[in-house]
């Protein structure tokens, strides 16, 4: 069997998973850093991951992980993420982490990419609630982040490639306008 023929055999879902990865790939060098090289099944069966590590690198931030699509979409938040509602915070997309990252905790060695200490600050399921052109709303269960929370898009920043959006956790759904129709798209910028 060539190389065409296997691809083309992979189920649609680990296609897009590769190709999705590929930015997460090229950034480290997994023979110096144990953080997982590929997504394996869901860790938490049939359920949606949610996933917020503490890294502890050059600048110490949060990154929020979520399930979707076969991957773990991923955004930097620079303070603690909001447990009282009404409180924002930015966050920062990031690129598409494996599944299994959200059961990784460690030291990135120093000099690789993200190098300083991950550990899982909060951990858990989530289950989607809207998904528009600006806003995801999500439902949390886990420990520190529980709850309605959604993830709107601003109009912060000029470089296409700083994909920021606002985590807080909400009150009612009513109480966000929703603007249109669309499904909110991950990786096209504002
Ligand atoms: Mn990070």
């Amino acid at each position: 069997m060539n190389e065409k023929e296997n691809k083309d055999q992979l189920p649609t879902g680990l296609r897009r998973q590769k190709k999705e990865l590929k930015e997460y790939i090229e950034k480290r060098d997994f023979s110096k850093t144990k953080e997982p090289k590929s997504g394996k099944q869901s860790t938490i069966d049939g359920k949606q991951i949610y996933c917020i590590q503490k890294h502890n690198a050059s600048h110490l931030h949060w990154d929020l992980r979520l399930e979707f699509d076969g991957v773990l979409k991923s955004w930097a938040i620079p303070k603690e993420p909001p447990r009282i509602k009404g409180i924002k915070r930015l966050a920062i997309q990031t690129e598409d982490h494996p599944l299994n990252y959200a059961n990784f905790e460690g030291e990135i060695p120093e000099g690789q990419y993200g190098g300083g200490k991950v550990e899982i600050w909060d951990k858990g399921i989530f289950t989607l609630v809207e998904r528009k052109k600006d806003i995801i709303v999500i439902d949390i269960k886990a420990k520190k982040l529980n709850g309605e929370y959604c993830l709107i898009k601003t109009n912060y920043g000029s470089k296409p490639e700083k994909k920021l959006v606002i985590l807080q956790k909400i009150r009612l759904i009513s109480n966000i306008s929703l603007i249109s129709n669309r499904p909110f798209n991950f990786t096209k910028p504002i």
